[in-house]
C-alpha cells in the first residue's frame, strides 16, 4: 500500500521533503494534490488544492504553520 521506495527525500526530485521550510517540523507536511484524484486519496497525506493552477503552485503544505511551497 505505503509507496515508499527509499528513506532518502529529496525534494528536487519531487519527493516529501522532511521538514517544513518555515517551522522545522517534519511531522506535519502534506503534498497539495490539484484536482480530485479518484482512488485513495488519503486526507492524512494530501490536501486538495483545487482545480485552479495559477502562476505558484505550492507543492507542500504544513499543516502546523500552513506554509505552503
Ligand atoms: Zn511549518
Amino acid at each position: 500500500m505505503v509507496q515508499n521506495n527509499s528513506d532518502i527525500e529529496d525534494e528536487d526530485s519531487g519527493r516529501k521533503p522532511k521538514v517544513c521550510k518555515n517551522c522545522g517540523k517534519g511531522d506535519g507536511i502534506k503534498e497539495i494534490v490539484f484536482g480530485y484524484p479518484s482512488g485513495d486519496f488519503d486526507q492524512e497525506k494530501y490536501i486538495p488544492g483545487g482545480c485552479c493552477i495559477g502562476v505558484f503552485v505550492p507543492k507542500w503544505h504544513c499543516a502546523h504553520c500552513s506554509h505552503e511551497w
